[in-house]
């Protein structure tokens, strides 16, 4: 075929008219993302969402790869933490997962380099094994400066920190969910989303192919499209109810399938990480915003004594004065087989869902929507890319599955029936073996392009308390001196830089009244 000829073709068959269904984080961040790359391409927006059915209301902290995103949509850093009562994050604290009593922080930031050949790791191991000869316990976050500012709530933005010649410190937000999916509105409908409010009682679809023709709303009004994406939340009312794409279930690994949350007062100067508490039977989290904190459980409900234990529990946890009731949600944790089916790509909760624990789902959104554009279809729908699709995002998924088990098989905790369960469960081939190659010699194997990056593993493996059983045989050829000499410069040089950060709230104050 001639050039001009398949040009004439492609654009014949492109897809003009894109209709999304739901309106929560999901749908307003793949409308925005759309509008951004493809509206001049003359694409037209449609998103639907229903104001009665509401959204979850939840979803407020987030991983570093959310800078990409609102890069991509040009969004200035100090408008968009005012509008959206955000805070900056350095990562997270677990309390209680190892062990009662213990805790550890997982950090966006890097441990220090390795030195002469040896890994970092080594050197802390056989370092640590020298101060505790002398009564001294150091812990590894000493050695990373994400977490040493976290616990002192400092902050200042990475890139003068990174002058200091240590490894790179990165950071993501919390923000009020609410509040972001209003501010991506605003910018998508700007650019030419079309709005509308109603709720879907109809999925229309082409009988001889079963492609999704259009969806009928409550009042009457029909809305047609070449591409329909499914952000309806759990309903997954098109991916699901309508192409079936079949659901995994992942309760045997991840037990919790219910959450209560509830936001409230803010009783302190927010601080700069999401705190992850280990509880009876599951966890809490707390996420600090400007103008409130975010709480809520996550539990199993067959561990769980009841649901009003737990309520009462996060209750009585909370720092604050309640500001609404405790709203109860259920999940199934696992992930939609196909995210894309036919000309329907689902994205958000209706793709799946991973219990929040290391505030992934977000991370999901984006990717899919970041996916779509690159694999955006014509009307064709090449089944060969759809299947390419749907195989990344199957990897994605299950290496952060894996990553967030690691959380609760690798514990000391047997103190309750649920933590019981969590140690002595069987896990996925793929977690199991990374656990079994780190045992001998503290190594970890992250292939590229894998989500959680090594210094994530090394902080939630060392953090829950594994250990290697012995050092590598590099660690021989360095003295004692050489290796404490090394620690005491650079832990040395983590606390200087962290004392030269001004506290989290004043920074943070100042740099969104600033513009
Ligand atoms: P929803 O917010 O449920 O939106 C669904 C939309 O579909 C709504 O607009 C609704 O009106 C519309 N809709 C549904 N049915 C119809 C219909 N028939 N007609 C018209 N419209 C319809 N993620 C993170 O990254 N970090 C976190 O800290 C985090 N915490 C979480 C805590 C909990 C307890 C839970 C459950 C999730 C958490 N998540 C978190 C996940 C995060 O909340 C979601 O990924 C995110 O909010 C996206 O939700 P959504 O837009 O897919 O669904």
């Amino acid at each position: 075929m001639a050039t001009e000829e398949r040009a004439a073709t492609s654009s014949e068959n492109a897809v003009r008219k894109v209709v999304i269904a739901g309106g929560g984080t999901a749908g307003w961040m793949t409308a925005a993302a759309l509008a951004a790359d493809l509206a001049d391409a003359g694409l037209e927006i449609e998103l639907v969402e229903s104001p009665e059915i509401g959204t979850i209301g939840v979803g407020e902290a987030t991983v570093p790869f959310i800078h990409t995103f609102n890069r991509m949509l040009g969004l200035d850093q100090a408008d968009f933490m005012r509008r959206c009562n955000a805070t900056f994050k350095l990562g997270i604290e677990f309390v209680g997962w190892r062990d009662v009593g213990e805790s550890y922080f997982h950090s966006f930031a890097q441990f220090g380099p390795n030195f002469k050949d040896v890994s970092f790791y080594h050197m802390y191991l056989r370092y640590a094994a020298l101060m505790a000869a002398k009564g001294a316990d150091v812990p590894i976050e000493a050695s990373n400066v994400g977490a040493v500012a976290a616990r002192h709530s400092r902050f200042r933005h990475p890139h003068t920190v990174e002058k200091s010649g240590l490894p790179p410190h990165h950071y993501a937000f919390h923000f009020d969910a609410a509040l972001y999916a209003d501010y991506l509105r605003t910018y998508a409908t700007a650019r030419g989303v079309r709005h509308i409010s109603g709720r879907i009682v109809e999925v229309a679809q082409v009988p001889e192919t079963g492609f999704i023709k259009s969806l009928r709303l409550e009042d009457g009004r029909v809305l047609a499209g070449d591409l329909f994406v499914d952000c309806t939340g759990l309903a997954g009312l098109l991916i699901e109810k309508t192409l079936g794409s079949g659901y995994e279930e992942w309760k045997h690994w991840l037990p919790c399938d219910r959450a209560v949350a509830v936001p409230c007062a803010k009783a302190a100067s927010p601080i700069p990480y999401t705190q992850a508490s280990a509880e009876a039977s599951g966890w809490r989290w707390r996420i600090p915003l400007q103008h409130r904190t975010g709480n809520g459980m996550v539990y199993s409900g067959a561990f769980a004594d009841s649901d009003d234990a737990v309520e009462a529990r996060l209750m009585e946890a909370i720092d604050g004065e309640p500001l609404a009731a405790p709203r109860r949600i259920r999940f199934t944790p696992g992930r939609r087989r196909e995210v894309w089916v036919k000309n329907c790509v689902s994205v958000g909760l209706a793709s799946g869902f991973l219990e929040p624990l290391e505030s992934t789902n977000i991370h999901l959104v984006q990717s899919i929507a970041f996916k779509l554009l690159s694999y955006f279809p014509d009307r064709h729908f090449d089944q060969r890319e759809i299947d390419a699709f749907n195989a990344e995002m199957q990897l994605e998924i299950e290496h952060i599955r894996d990553f967030i088990i690691l959380h609760y098989k690798v514990t000391e905790r047997e103190d309750t029936p649920f933590w019981a369960y969590c140690k002595h469960m069987s896990v996925p081939d793929s977690l199991q073996a990374r656990i079994d190659m780190f045992r001998p010699h503290g190594r970890l194997f992250v292939k590229p392009g894998e989500f959680f990056t090594y210094n994530s593993w090394l902080s939630v493996m060392h953090g829950q308390g594994l250990r290697a059983d012995r050092l590598v045989r590099q660690i021989d050829r360095l003295t004692d001196e050489e290796v404490i000499a090394y620690f005491e410069a650079f832990n040395g040089r983590v606390a200087s830089v962290v004392a030269s950060m001004p506290a989290h709230d004043a920074y943070l104050q100042a740099f969104v009244s600033a513009r």
